[in-house]
């Protein structure tokens, strides 16, 4: 019989007691953040095997510290709107966890950003960031500050003021944010002239995603979308199909669900319907990716606008609808929770054959249940769209040494970082027991480079 020790409890085979004791403290401690248990549930559900494998996990309490963030940054956001009133919005970092690298992880300016939501996707960054293989720990931040409908002036006084204040907190070998929901390249090209403005020096390797002519890497716009094309691939390559001859889903038309239309139709799929917050698009001749693009990219307008250009389409208001079209790939690029069991169970009576995360948690614990309960192939988000920041790890390592790769040359690497992720994934599910089941491999994967090298620093 396995005894485990732990201060003045004893815990006998029965990890899943102590795994639920932790998980119940993090609620306990952090009342009120459903996303952020979720996202703490989803993992320990997938470690269970772990511990009973290598009981000095629970001896050295990685578990109890993995949950607590190293430092959470919270602070006011006052700018002023083109009235000229003040306006008074609420910044966040969360510098999670930085054993394996300097933290790592987006920006999201949503007016849904919260402190559940900012841990939410920070915890979920650790994870996702050690399975890139790249130095880099895990951090998320944002603020409540909502983009749509500001000026350009609008955008520039908040993002100053935002960057004036977490300015103190990130460096290049610190903290390195990127880009997220509502943060692109305009956003990250004001925050980056206000960092260089009040810190001095050019220091490149501060952000991410920046604009190609001051340090940014080619390739990087695309990665999140065309690594979770490439992740998915490797998935049902493996199982007979492809996404040459499939039909696709791709909610979102944002960043990542752009580039993930634009690959999979390289690929040889038809991508037949796409949203934003607002509603659907379906077109059975297929979406046509340079209307999308020039509306979202070019002209910030809404996706119910493409059906003007495109007659035979349909627009359908409200973006849950979108998972009633059916399909043989979806790929949930928008936003967390944006598939539910109601949804997944429509999916597979509609006969889906593969779903790829191309979004933070888009799908509920109860969605993925349902997947795997009728052989879905389920790609996490915490493999599937790793390409972003293992692109934006990649533009630290050039501005490092000051040069710059080919859009070729990274998106080989691309590649190879998205094959060795699914690779990885799957082998870890395999060596605990749980063959196929992506979530599990991926997070085991991810949580054993992370504790490891936790354990080598000592207890900090
Ligand atoms: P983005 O460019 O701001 O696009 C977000 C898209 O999702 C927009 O089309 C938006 O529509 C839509 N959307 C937002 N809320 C929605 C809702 N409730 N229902 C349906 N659609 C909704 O953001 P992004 O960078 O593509 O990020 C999308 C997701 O990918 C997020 O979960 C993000 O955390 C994740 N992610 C991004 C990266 C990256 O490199 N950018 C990397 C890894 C993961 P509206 O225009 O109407 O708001």
């Amino acid at each position: 019989m396995k005894t485990l020790e732990k201060g003045n409890k004893t815990y006998t085979e029965d990890v899943q007691a102590y795994v639920s004791e932790v998980y119940e403290t993090v609620k306990r401690r952090n009342p009120n953040e459903s996303e952020f248990h979720q996202a703490v549930k989803e993992v320990f559900d997938s470690l269970l095997p772990v511990f009973e494998k290598h009981p000095q996990y629970i001896k050295q309490a990685v578990l109890e510290r993995i949950v607590e963030p190293e430092r959470i940054i919270s602070f006011r956001v006052p700018w002023v709107d083109d009235q000229g009133n003040v306006q008074v919005n609420r910044g966040f970092r969360v510098q999670f966890n930085s054993a394996l690298g300097p933290y790592k992880g987006g920006l999201r300016f949503h007016p849904s950003v919260n402190a559940s939501i900012i841990k939410f996707l920070g915890f979920e960054q650790i994870f996702k960031n050690a399975l890139t293989g790249q130095p880099i720990g895990g951090g998320k931040g944002g603020s409540d500050f909502d983009p749509k409908g500001k000026s350009d002036g609008e955008i520039m006084r908040f993002t100053q003021s935002f960057m004036s204040e977490l300015s103190k907190y990130i460096g290049p070998d610190t903290d390195v944010p990127a880009g997220d929901i509502g943060v692109g390249a305009k956003e990250i090209g004001y925050m980056f002239g206000q960092y260089k403005k009040m810190r001095g020096g050019f220091q490149a390797g501060v952000l991410t995603g920046k604009g190609i002519d001051y340090g940014g890497s080619l390739a990087r716009k695309e990665a999140t979308g065309y690594g979770t094309v490439y992740f998915v691939e490797e998935m049902i390559k493996e199982n007979g199909f492809s996404f040459a001859g499939s039909t696709v889903v791709v909610s979102g038309s944002g960043n990542v669900s752009i580039y993930a239309m634009e690959k999979a139709m390289q690929l040889g799929a038809k991508v037949i319907a796409c949203s934003d917050s607002s509603g659907y698009v379906y077109d059975k001749n297929g979406i046509d990716l340079s209307t999308v693009k020039r509306l979202k990219e070019v002209e910030g307008k809404r996706i119910s606008e493409y059906v003007n250009e495109h007659p035979h389409a349909h627009y359908f208001q409200g973006c849950a609808g979108i998972w009633s079209v059916p399909c043989d790939i979806a790929l949930p690029c928008a936003t967390q929770n944006e598939i539910d069991e109601t949804a997944a169970k429509i999916l597979v009576s509609n006969g889906v054959k593969a779903v790829g995360e191309g979004a933070n948690m888009p799908s509920t614990l109860e969605a993925v249940k349902v997947f795997q309960k009728h052989d879905v192939l389920f790609a996490p988000a915490k493999a599937a769209n790793a390409g972003g920041v293992s692109v934006s790890a990649l533009e630290m390592a050039q501005n490092s040494a000051r040069l710059a790769w080919t859009f070729a040359e990274v998106d080989g690497k691309l590649q190879e970082i998205m094959k060795n992720i699914y690779r990885e994934s799957k082998e870890a599910a395999a060596d605990y027991d749980a063959p196929g089941n992506l979530v599990v491999g991926a997070n085991i994967a991810g949580f054993v480079k992370v504790a490891d090298a936790m354990i080598a620093h000592g207890v900090i």
